[in-house]
């Protein structure tokens, strides 16, 4: 790691905004190396100096990893001219990490998105020959049959031609499109094409109403979690993504 300025350093280490970082370096708070800082904008290295505020050692950390309950109306994207993205739903204390959200789910989609500053391991999520299991609780227009689970298992062909790997679907609640009755399903699918699950059932004549991501890989969206609510993942969850 290279060095980098000490207020960018307090600002990632959650010790406030640039002028709030420069109020404690007036206040003579900040050390490096044991000498009170007289500059905020300093150049340290957060792996060979030792800096404090109040006596206590800033632990440098270079990756953070962000469980969101994505909420519907938001997109999956890092900027956008006229959309509300998921980056403007973090504290600054996060946002300054620049993290990016490990794949995508639609505007109308809520549920799982990892964020991360961590591009390796974004990518070892996203490569397509690791097929990391996704898994969606959805709502459906109409009766989700078994023989949909079989096709699903079978591989569908959607609108543009791309045949699916096989999924795997879990009918928790079968619909009765009389009496105005949606399907409950979950489906678990190891790609993730375009509006892949809703494209899916397209294919066998259906419609989603509702879509949430409930799970990627061996990491689950935190029950507690309301959309729009987001916590850093716990040391267990991360191992286990590694
Ligand atoms: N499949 C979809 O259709 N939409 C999503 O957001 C995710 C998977």
């Amino acid at each position: 790691k290279q060095s980098m300025r000490l207020d960018k350093l307090l600002a990632h280490t959650g010790y406030g905004s640039r002028s709030e970082i420069k109020a404690l370096v007036k206040h003579g708070a900040v050390r490096l190396n044991g000498k009170p800082v007289k500059d905020s904008g300093v150049q340290v290295n957060p792996e060979r100096d030792q800096v404090t505020v109040n006596g206590e050692t800033v632990q440098y950390r270079e990756f953070i990893y962000l469980m969101l309950n994505k909420p519907q109306g938001v997109i999956s994207a890092t900027e956008d001219a006229r959309e509300r993205t998921v980056l403007d739903l973090l504290d600054e204390q996060y946002s300054h990490f620049a993290p990016f959200p490990v794949g995508r789910l639609d505007k109308d989609t809520e549920g799982l998105l990892l964020l991360t500053n961590d591009g390796k391991l974004a990518h070892q999520l996203l490569s397509p020959r690791k097929h990391v299991p996704k898994t969606y609780f959805a709502e459906v227009e109409g009766a989700v049959t078994e023989e949909d689970g079989e096709s699903f298992r079978e591989g569908v062909t959607l609108d543009d031609g791309y045949v699916t790997m096989p999924g795997r679907l879990t009918i928790l609640r079968q619909g009765d499109p009389a009496a105005g009755i949606v399907s409950k399903i979950e489906l678990t699918i190891m790609e993730g094409k375009f509006h892949q699950v809703k494209r899916m059932f397209q294919a066998v004549g259906k419609r989603v109403v509702f879509l949430k991501r409930i799970s990627m890989g061996p990491l689950l969206l935190d029950e507690y979690l309301l959309p729009g609510e987001y916590r850093e993942l716990t040391q267990e969850e991360l191992l286990q993504l590694q």
